[in-house]
């Protein structure tokens, strides 16, 4: 069985306060089955060191990107050793933020994936379709297209330190969850996707995490479904009803 993983991602948010209100008091102080459930924290990268220090071990620390050079003339950028010396485990790679604000291009997110699980870290891997494509029935296409790009870049191996987050684009700090029926429908396709181009292996022990207007409301129907192994939580991670999310998966 896959273990259920949520992460929280705090996007350009935060602060000292944040920190010791919803890590030191909110999350430390909650419980969950950890047998079942796995918990990441994505704060600002100047906020790494701090929330991986407060948090208890038990919940993971993940930058929100990297740069796929270990060092050098790289202005403004996040290096894998920098996450390695602070004991940070994870990186998100491929937000649809980053694809849309700042063109990353569906080769170099595959890129920097394959270099940060080269260098040890885990990768929570964003992809997800447009309103106007899904519009166009090219949901599906869109999806494959991105996860493409990071499988090529990766051995069959370090599949293992993957998790793919589906985020459809229109659901993203809009408020219009997509339904347990629409996420399932993309979840099951990417996981047959896997299947077909990875390996039979691959496609049963990668998780899929849904991301996009996730909710205390809405999480515990859309965690009923057979391949949503989780969720990438924005907005409400902020919140302490980020805990009420974490516990959908028990
Ligand atoms: P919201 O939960 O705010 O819609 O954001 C989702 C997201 O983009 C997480 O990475």
């Amino acid at each position: 069985a896959r273990k259920f993983i949520v992460g929280g991602n705090w996007k350009m948010n935060g602060s000292k306060a944040l920190i010791k209100s919803l890590v030191q008091e909110t999350l430390n102080g909650a419980s969950w089955d950890t047998s079942k459930i796995e918990v990441v924290v994505s704060p600002p990268a100047v906020y790494l060191d701090a929330v991986r220090q407060a948090a208890k071990p038990e919940i993971g620390v993940s930058a929100q990107n990297i740069y796929s050079e270990r060092s050098g003339a790289y202005t403004g950028e996040i290096s894998v050793d920098f996450l390695k010396e602070l004991g940070v485990e994870w990186t998100i790679l491929g937000h649809s933020e980053r694809r849309e604000y700042f063109k990353e291009a569906d080769e170099f997110v595959g890129k920097k994936t394959a270099f940060a699980i080269s260098n040890g870290l885990k990768v929570i891997a964003c992809i997800g379709e447009k309103l106007h494509e899904r519009e166009a029935d090219q949901t599906t296409a869109v999806c494959f297209r991105q996860l493409k790009a990071i499988a090529d870049a990766l051995t069959p191996q370090q599949w293992a330190s993957v998790v793919i987050a589906y985020e459809p684009v229109w659901a993203i700090g809009t408020g219009k969850v997509a339904t347990p029926e629409q996420a399932q429908e993309v979840h099951h396709a990417i996981r047959g996707w896997l299947a077909e181009n990875v390996s039979a292996e691959v496609a049963e022990a990668t998780r899929i995490q849904y991301g996009g207007s996730v909710n205390e409301k809405n999480c515990v129907e859309l965690a009923k479904k057979p391949d949503i192994d989780g969720f990438l939580v924005g907005g409400a991670s902020l919140k302490p009803e980020f805990v009420k999310i974490i516990v959908a998966g028990e």
